[in-house]
């Protein structure tokens, strides 16, 4: 739909509501403002900060770096100059959809022209039949990052459970702190379902270089409290693990309650359109909550990424006002981890084997999955330049010539 100042006056709504106060709620705020919207703005989220960035939780937040100040998404200047109205903490209980009226907790009310989910999710807890210890910690928020930063920059051995994204920042950190760290993955190799064999073997020698007792295919049976104090993990296989606490990361399980309770369509996330619009055309979700058509992977798919929170969340925000631009973004994500960073570009099919230019054992690679003579996906290793320009070639539909990738001598240009 073309939309001119004119129609987009006509058809804006008067009130927009947006349930979450993450990333993706921020973009949601920030574009409905900067495409115009005048009307009134509610954003209604459980953590009493403004909207932030996740990634540095994980890194410098722990390592005692970075603070509020320097994640947030706007200044709060910047971020008071946009007019929200936000219900801070407090909870969105329940749509009712038919009034088109949001409750919350406190007992609030509003009534919403049009709604966006952008919950997100929590970090996925452990059965209290495994965590009997009161030393477990999660990390997910802001808040529970400095909790931990803390805990971890006081301590000398801490557990990691989970060898996923959480895990091994983490274990990266600590390391960098001096702590020892154990990581305990209940599968074979390390971040199976995003990587790869020879990356996930990549990541379990760094690791291991810098001095993390990775223990793989280790089914955790407890968790519980050392009468000397600390933690002591017992394993399936017999052994048990002692540290002075442990961090689970064993993956997020989306906020979809609000979005099942409300009759939506949900399916692994909330299902929407190729603009983030939900089963009920007066509501809309993104980011890590929603579960969207992927025009590059050419199937649905909910993405955990910094990148899909907030270019998710600005189709999203500009379907509200009707001007409707599909989100078709090649997915991309990235993890810094000691001397190493990783990212990850598009789709990684199983079963395809990699072009690989450059070297892994010297820490510097790009691998491309090439399919019919074009990119589908690339994971590179301290080459960004690198998946900068096959996002280029991926982006023009460009055929590419295999020999010209693996030829290290030649610049990739
Ligand atoms: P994740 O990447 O899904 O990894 C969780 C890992 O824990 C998986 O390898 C999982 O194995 C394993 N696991 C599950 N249950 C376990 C158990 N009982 N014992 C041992 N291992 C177990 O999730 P995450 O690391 O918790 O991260 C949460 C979210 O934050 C993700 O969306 C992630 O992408 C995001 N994040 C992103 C970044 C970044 O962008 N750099 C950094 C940190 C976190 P299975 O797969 O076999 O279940």
């Amino acid at each position: 739909m073309s939309t001119t100042p004119e129609n987009l006056t006509a058809h804006a709504p008067r009130t927009v509501v947006v349930i979450g106060g993450g990333q993706a709620a921020g973009w949601v705020v920030k574009t409905l403002r900067k495409e115009g919207y005048e009307g009134r703005l509610v954003m209604i989220a459980d953590e009493v900060h403004l909207p932030y960035e996740r990634p540095p939780l994980s890194k410098a937040v722990l390592a005692g770096e970075a603070d509020i100040e320097t994640v947030r998404i706007a200044k709060p200047d910047e971020f008071a100059a946009l007019n929200v109205e936000t219900w801070q903490p407090d909870c969105a209980t329940s749509i009712d959809r038919a009034t088109r009226v949001v409750t919350t907790r406190s007992g609030r009310e509003v009534k919403y022209d049009r709604l966006v989910i952008a919950t997100g999710g929590a970090a996925r807890k452990l059965p209290a039949s495994v965590a009997k210890s009161a030393h477990v910690t999660y990390l997910r928020t802001l808040d529970e990052a400095l909790a931990l930063g803390e805990r971890l920059r006081s301590s000398q051995r801490v557990l990691v459970v989970g060898g996923g994204w959480i895990g091994l920042e983490v274990a990266a950190t600590a390391r960098k702190l001096g702590v020892q760290a154990t990581v305990v993955e209940g599968a074979p190799r390390l971040c199976a379902r995003s990587l790869p064999e020879d990356v996930s073997r990549f990541l379990l020698d760094l690791h291991r270089a810098n001095g993390v007792d990775v223990r793989l295919n280790a089914m955790l049976l407890a968790l519980e409290d050392r009468p000397e104090g600390g933690v002591r993990a017992s394993l399936a296989d017999g052994s048990t693990l002692d540290a002075d606490f442990a961090v689970a990361g064993i993956g997020l399980a989306p906020h979809t309650a609000l979005a099942v309770d409300a009759g939506l369509s949900v399916d692994d996330g909330i299902v929407v359109d190729e603009f983030g619009e939900t089963s009920d055309s007066f509501i809309f979700a993104c980011g890590d909550v929603a579960n969207h058509p992927n025009a590059w992977l050419k199937r649905r798919v909910r993405l955990e990424s910094w990148a899909n929170a907030q270019n998710q969340a600005i189709a999203a925000a500009k379907a509200v006002l009707g001007v409707k631009t599909p989100y078709a973004e090649i997915p991309w994500f990235w993890s810094d981890q000691y001397d190493v960073n990783l990212q990850i570009l598009g789709d990684i099919p199983a079963g395809v084997a990699p072009v690989l230019r450059g070297s892994l054992e010297e820490k510097r690679a790009s691998l491309f999955f090439v399919e019919g003579g074009h990119l589908r996906g690339v994971i590179a290793v301290n080459a960004a330049r690198e998946l900068k320009l096959a996002r280029k070639w991926m982006s023009q539909g460009r055929a590419v010539d295999i020999a010209a990738l693996v030829d290290t001598s030649k610049a990739l240009a």
